[in-house]
């Protein structure tokens, strides 16, 4: 069969053990750790009959996270006065708001209306990688003339900066994704690729702290709504695992809707 030039590049980036594995939509697991739960720079002065375990759910983090974060041996070596760090909030960027550096850039192109219909998230399927890599790769090996296939790129530490949102050509020119088994779905979705194997492992805070803030800010300026953010996994007209079994889609699509 020939293979369409978008999936093929599919195949390499994203659905390499999708052959061996029958895919199942129920295999997505949902995060102990809900986004919407991220607060910058946010402590707890522990309470008189307090535990770790109902601090770590009024949280919404998991007692294992509490433990490492505050260097806890034990889940009952807290007393009333201790100060608690609730962890993903190390200076990190409130959720839902883009790098203001960023933002700006990304208001000066020029999106026309009613063009894009999906969000569509996808990983790398490799432990390292960068937006410039795989420009590389879809252009060299792939022969795809507008090179990278997707329309941004985050990284994971490997390769590109943690967190960091690259945008690429085809958003600068509002062109075509290439990362969609077909080509009327690549005309309407936005393609966005975490750095990862989400087979392997989770996408990092800083991820999905920026893609939180980046699918909300193209579901604004595109007007669509949170139920128009897909995985590859669920709009691809051919089998993938993308973005892999451990990527928290519900909790993406739920942190988007509040
Ligand atoms: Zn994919």
């Amino acid at each position: 069969m020939l293979l369409h030039y978008s999936e093929s590049m599919t195949l390499r980036f994203c659905v390499r053990t999708s052959i061996r594995t029958t895919c199942v939509l129920g295999l997505l697991l949902s995060f102990t750790a809900s986004l919407a739960a991220a607060d910058p720079g946010k402590q707890y002065v522990v309470r008189k009959n307090d535990t770790l375990t109902e601090i770590a759910r009024k949280h919404e983090v998991s007692v294992a996270a509490l433990m490492k974060h505050n260097q806890l041996d034990q889940p009952n070596w807290i007393y009333p006065g201790m100060v608690i760090r609730i962890p993903g909030s190390d200076g990190r960027k409130a959720a839902g708001s883009l790098d203001a550096a960023l933002r700006k850039k990304l208001d000066l192109i020029s999106v026309p209306s009613r063009k894009w219909r999906y969000v569509v998230v996808h990983h790398s399927a490799t432990e390292a990688g960068s937006a410039a890599g795989m420009d590389r790769y879809h252009r060299e090996e792939r022969h795809m003339e507008n090179g990278l296939a997707y329309h941004f790129v985050i990284g994971n530490g490997h390769g590109m900066r943690d967190g960091d949102i690259t945008i690429g050509n085809r958003w600068r020119e509002q062109l075509d994704g290439g990362h969609l088994a077909s080509e009327s779905l690549n005309a309407k979705s936005i393609g966005i690729c975490l750095v990862g194997n989400f087979d392997q492992e989770r996408p990092t805070q800083k991820q999905m702290a920026s893609l939180q803030s980046l699918v909300g800010y193209l579901l604004k300026r595109c007007r669509l709504s949170a139920s128009a953010v897909k995985t590859h996994q669920q709009i691809n007209p051919v089998h993938t695992r993308c973005p892999g079994r451990q990527f928290p889609a519900r909790d993406l699509v739920k942190s988007l809707k509040s």
